[in-house]
């Protein structure tokens, strides 16, 4: 791509934000170019819960109904604590529309809704400038290239070069890591529609059916960085680590986790933005704001990052609609250059917007998470006293999360 062209709305990161935006933008007719590290679709960690608020945005982009038929509908949440030598349930029915996609389903249908072209692979984002002269976001990448755009939005993850750009805090360690996996029986399984979450000294498994075939589970077990980097890159050292993990947990987790896809684990050790660095923090700066993890990343506690992002996507994209109009093809003349400033000018309104729509919303929810993970975390019996305490206050109806609705796109 040639140095100088400009593009009128560039994303850094097609994971499922990306993705979700540049399919946003795409519907209220606004082009755009998603830049991905990767040189194929990522669809890391198997599979991912959406619940209703998640199903709403996906309908908003218009493959809630291409998706729906992937993934059978859970009908029930399981919470089992067998700490203490004890065994305490807790059962509550599914009141929302609740399904556990795999991510490669998402991922290819987000993709499949984008026009050719739209996703260059094998571009990784390494910094970003403004330029003095226009004050154009321009992004440099690791082969040398750069791209200049004139709306720039950040979907590249926790690790996020666009965050680093607005100055944002860096993230922090939860010091627990996660495996997830994906089983699948050829010959059918009898996981019930259910999530079930099991939590015993410190190590919690989850299971859920995604459809007749196949489930997804995960293992959350506290591990350091340094314990975490010897064995990320290695499937079987994963799968040993977190089979030993679940030593004394009942035998049909231990099989499912034996009987998994060597290929399909992964091991992520969590992070999360601080509640009070997303209250204050600064997310735009001239035409470049963060969506997703790169915005709000959080623990997986309440299973709600990635809707969070699907939110993201909607409430950007109908914000930016409102003020955005393509110059790109126009002759550059003094009267357009005004025009564009102008427009330039409504953008910056738009994009803060959106942070304002946004805002509350995921601290309430990075809040929540982060409350969470601190009761499954190892932690003192005065931390976890002030955590449900302040859940109680907080959080009276803890699946409130869910009810939110992001609006018409
Ligand atoms: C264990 C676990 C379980 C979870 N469970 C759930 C769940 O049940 N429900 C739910 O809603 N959420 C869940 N989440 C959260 C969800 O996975 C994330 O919120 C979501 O994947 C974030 O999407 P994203 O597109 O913002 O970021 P990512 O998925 O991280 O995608 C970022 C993309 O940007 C690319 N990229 C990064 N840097 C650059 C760069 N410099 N240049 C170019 N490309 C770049 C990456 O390759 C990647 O494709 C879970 C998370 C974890 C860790």
């Amino acid at each position: 791509m040639d140095a100088t062209e400009v593009n009128d709305i560039v994303i850094v990161g097609g994971g499922l934000c990306g993705l979700a935006t540049a399919v946003a933008l795409h519907r209220k007719g606004i082009k755009s170019i998603v830049l991905e590290r990767s040189e194929t679709l990522r669809d890391t960690g198997g599979a991912i819960g959406t619940r209703s608020n998640a199903w709403r945005a996906l309908d908003q982009l218009g493959v809630g109904s291409k998706l729906r038929p992937t993934a059978v509908r859970v009908l029930k949440n399981r919470e089992i604590s067998l700490d203490k030598g004890g065994s305490n349930e807790e059962t509550s029915l599914a009141n929302d529309e609740t399904r556990c996609l795999k991510r490669s389903d998402l991922i290819t249908t987000l993709a499949d809704a984008l026009p050719p072209g739209t996703i260059q692979f094998g571009r990784q984002v390494v910094s970003v400038k403004l330029d003095p002269s226009n004050s154009y976001p321009t992004v440099q990448l690791h082969d040398g290239s750069s791209i200049v755009a004139k709306i720039l939005i950040g979907c590249d993850g926790a690790h996020s070069v666009v965050a680093d750009f607005l100055e944002l805090k860096p993230t922090k360690e939860f010091g627990l890591s996660v495996t997830r996996g994906l089983t699948h029986y050829s010959n059918g399984h009898s996981v019930p529609h259910e999530i079930v979450r099991v939590t015993k000294n410190d190590v919690v498994i989850g299971r859920a059916p995604i459809d007749d075939k196949s489930a997804y589970w995960f293992v959350a077990q506290p591990l350091t960085s340094e314990e975490h980097a010897k064995i990320s890159q290695r499937p079987e050292l994963i799968r040993e680590s977190t089979l030993h993990a679940v030593e004394g947990f009942s035998t049909e987790f231990v099989q499912l986790i034996e009987d998994s896809e060597l290929e399909s684990l992964t091991l992520t050790h969590l992070r999360y933005r601080h509640p009070c660095d997303l209250l204050l923090g600064k997310f735009r700066k001239g035409t470049v704001t963060v969506a997703g993890d790169a915005m709000h990343v959080m623990g997986p506690f309440l299973g709600q990052g990635g809707a969070a992002g699907l939110e993201d996507a909607i409430v950007l994209a109908r914000c930016l609609s409102q003020k955005f109009v393509s110059t790109v093809d126009r002759p550059i003349t003094s009267e357009s250059q005004t025009m564009t400033k102008v427009i330039m000018r409504g953008v910056e309104e738009a994009m803060d917007r959106y942070v304002k729509e946004r805002r509350m919303r995921v601290v309430r929810l990075s809040t929540q998470s982060y409350l969470t993970g601190l009761l499954l975390a190892p932690s003192s019996r005065s931390v976890k006293s002030a955590c449900n305490v302040s859940m109680a206050v907080l959080f009276r109806n803890p699946s409130n999360h869910s009810q939110y609705d992001c609006g018409v796109l």
